[in-house]
């Protein structure tokens, strides 16, 4: 067991937007015990190794909204479904590790790739076969037939990430084995999406109000949560209706949606996923996407809205998380603290204030009530920054910046001199 582990001389952000202060703070096990201002705050026993973070940020672990830890980084949904499952499993290990390496101790999964693959990955990292983030794990997107990931074609049967599912009956089937295999959430794509089908069909739905409901009792029923694509205003209405948990990016809101949305502040998460629609719209030309798809699939409409939406639905109380569908070409995993840049740039969000939502709610996504914070009876997920988060969104975007890596009070990622070393 390790001694206790007493971090000096750091500027902490704690977690809940308030300024950094220079203090300290003493980890015993796999929890924070103490959190003090000033240097010598923290009364020192003998046996404490005493670590000098020589001016650098302790805060707490980021935490993902919108993971795909088992997508591989492809330019074409399709591609997804050609590895095979032994494959999938390694390039799954290989990126949970990478996340927290990139200071993610905690990912909210946004669908899986395969059916298993995410709650066997969660179950190993549990047991502490590997090392990765805490993980709630997902289904793989349930899509209607013509929804969006439906990569198959009239002529073969071809799938990707998809989990094709139509009429209440079938999706009942689907939803009940899907948790009878173990995910934490089911993940529906109420509404269809740019990159798939017609045009506008971002606007539309995808399945009926029977269907939806049919997913939602069966999870509710069997203690799941229910997470949503949900482009379209009467997407967003029927999650809301269902009382889905995490409904994703809410683009083309409007009128009494926002009162509905209001109402329902305390139960439910936003996430835009700006990150994927940014780099889709500003640098995904070297893999195909022009700029007159970007222009006719209007990402440049959603980037326009998305400060207006989500300025609006922050005001009225709504949690509104990072997490930017990091894991195609363009949006590689291991890039994801980039949305607390555009949560700045790009939805007006103080660097403060977007961190706090990557750590304080992330940790009320997560579901883990002492999970987000650096605060006394806190879980020991913590990262040491060289330099400050606060003052400069950017630097948690190179991982050498990240000296320290710690989860649930042990280290992963120690970059600076070990005491008595
Ligand atoms: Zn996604």
């Amino acid at each position: 067991m390790m001694n206790p582990q007493l971090f000096t001389n750091v500027k902490i952000f704690d977690g809940t937007g308030a300024p950094t202060f220079v203090g300290e703070a003493l980890v015993d096990g796999n929890l924070i015990r103490a959190v003090a201002r000033g240097n010598g705050g923290i009364p020192r026993e003998s046996y404490y190794d005493v670590i000098d973070g020589k001016g650098m940020t302790l805060m707490p672990g980021l935490v993902e909204a919108h993971a795909h830890v088992t997508y591989s980084n492809m330019a074409q949904f399709s591609e997804l479904g050609l590895i095979p499952i032994e494959e999938h499993t390694i390039l799954a290990l290989q990126n949970v590790k990478l996340m927290l390496d990139s200071g993610f101790t905690s990912l909210y999964s946004a669908a899986s790739a395969k059916f298993r693959l995410e709650a066997v990955l969660r179950d190993a990292i549990d047991a502490g076969k590997f090392p990765g983030p805490r993980m709630r794990a997902a289904s793989p997107e349930l899509t209607a037939t013509g929804g969006l990931g439906d990569e198959r074609q009239y002529h073969t049967n071809h799938q990707g990430f998809e989990l094709i599912a139509d009429g209440p009956d079938e999706i009942r089937r689907t939803v009940r084995t899907l948790i009878r295999e173990g995910v934490d959430t089911i993940k529906m794509n109420i509404s269809g999406d740019m990159f798939a089908g017609r045009q506008g069909f971002a606007r539309r739905l995808s399945y009926t109000e029977a269907e939806v409901a049919a997913a939602a009792e069966e999870a509710h029923m069997r203690g799941a949560w229910l997470s949503c694509h949900a482009r379209a205003d009467a997407a967003v209405k029927l999650a809301l209706k269902y009382d889905f948990r995490v409904i994703y990016h809410c683009d083309f809101i409007e009128g009494e949606t926002y009162d509905l949305l209001e109402a329902k502040r305390d139960s439910v998460f936003l996430a835009p996923a700006i990150g994927v629609i940014y780099a889709t719209a500003y640098e995904a030309e070297p893999w195909g996407i022009t700029r007159e798809f970007v222009e006719k699939s209007e990402l440049f409409t959603m980037i326009e809205q998305c400060p207006k939406v989500y300025g609006e639905l922050r005001k009225r109380g709504l949690r509104v998380l990072p997490g930017g569908d990091y894991g195609f070409a363009w949006n590689p995993i291991g890039t994801n603290a980039r949305d607390l840049e555009h949560f700045v740039n790009i939805l007006g969000f103080t660097p403060a204030d977007a961190l706090m939502a990557a750590t304080k709610w992330g940790g009320e996504i997560m579901d883990i009530p002492n999970l987000g914070l650096v605060s006394d009876g806190y879980l020991a997920d913590l990262l040491l920054v060289d330099g400050d988060p606060v003052e400069n969104i950017k630097l948690l975007q190179d991982r050498d910046n990240i000296k320290v890596v710690m989860k649930d009070g042990v280290y992963y990622k120690r970059l600076i001199p070990t005491p008595g070393m």
